[in-house]
């Protein structure tokens, strides 16, 4: 699916996810984007199949609705608090505010194509990811 996203937003995003919530942009983004570990799956419990949903044969990817993440808040314009902020996977915790894939996003309006969903190396911090203040 083309996803259109949101409007572009300019500038730098607070560092610490101060503008997360106001902004939204890199929870935009087509279906089977945000995929489960393992630990993400234990980490959700019993929400998992509330918000995810598995594609034979083993990947689990969370649930989308219409341009945007299912567990994104869309209810308010200009508000986009993520419903599972607490237990959100991996995928999102390395997204962080300020880095090429947030300011992708930002320009886009949506997640663009420099997203990498990949572990930082050993002993790095993962990150607050996107929407810290969520
Ligand atoms: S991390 Fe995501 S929600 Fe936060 S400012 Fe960047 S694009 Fe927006
Ligand atoms: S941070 Fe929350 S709303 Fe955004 S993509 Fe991840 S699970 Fe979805």
């Amino acid at each position: 699916m083309t996803v259109v996203g949101l409007t572009p937003l300019a500038g730098e995003p607070a560092a610490n996810g101060d503008d997360c919530v106001a902004c939204g942009r890199c929870c935009h983004h087509g279906p089977q984007t945000v995929h489960l570990l393992e630990s993400d799956e234990v980490r959700m419990g019993k929400a998992l199949p509330v918000w995810t949903e598995l594609h034979p044969p083993y990947f689990r990817f969370v649930k989308n609705e219409g341009e945007a993440c299912g567990a994104l808040d869309r209810s308010v314009p200009g508000h986009y608090p993520c419903l599972i902020y607490a237990i959100r996977p991996e995928d999102c915790r390395i997204v962080e505010p300020g880095s090429p894939c947030c300011l992708e996003a930002r320009r886009l309006g949506k997640l663009g194509t420099s997203v990498e969903f990949k572990r930082p190396a050993s002993g790095d911090d993962p990150g607050q990811g996107p929407s810290s203040s969520r």
